[in-house]
């Protein structure tokens, strides 16, 4: 069977390591592309990631946000369960920087 994301490698059987918001949730079984490495995993496995991430309490974090203007400046507003998992408070100094495209936003753990 051909990978239908590159359409060039051979799917063989092998495992997953799954990662949600940078929290590992396992090896898992699946199909992996030979050429592209993307994988791809049955229903059942993908339920069982959806409930190790659940464990986990990384599952549903990403959200989309508004930037809004604040004086001269923008801000982001983080939805509240990103705040609770990180455990931000109204006023907490977090440093914040740019990387790869992405904004860092780092809690003092
Ligand atoms: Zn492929």
């Amino acid at each position: 069977m051909k990978c239908p994301i590159c359409n060039k490698g051979n799917l063989k059987k092998g495992k997953t390591k799954e990662y949600m918001c940078g929290v590992f949730l396992g090896d898992f079984p699946a199909v992996v592309c030979a050429k592209c490495k993307e994988s791809f995993t049955d229903s059942a496995t993908t339920k069982k990631i959806e409930k190790a991430a659940k464990e986990k309490g990384v599952w549903g974090l990403s959200a989309k946000t508004k930037i809004t203007m604040a004086g001269n400046s923008l801000a982001v507003r983080i939805p509240k369960k990103i705040a609770e998992y990180l455990h931000l408070e109204n006023s907490e100094e977090v440093m914040i920087y740019p990387e790869n495209n992405k904004l860092i936003v780092e809690a003092s753990a």
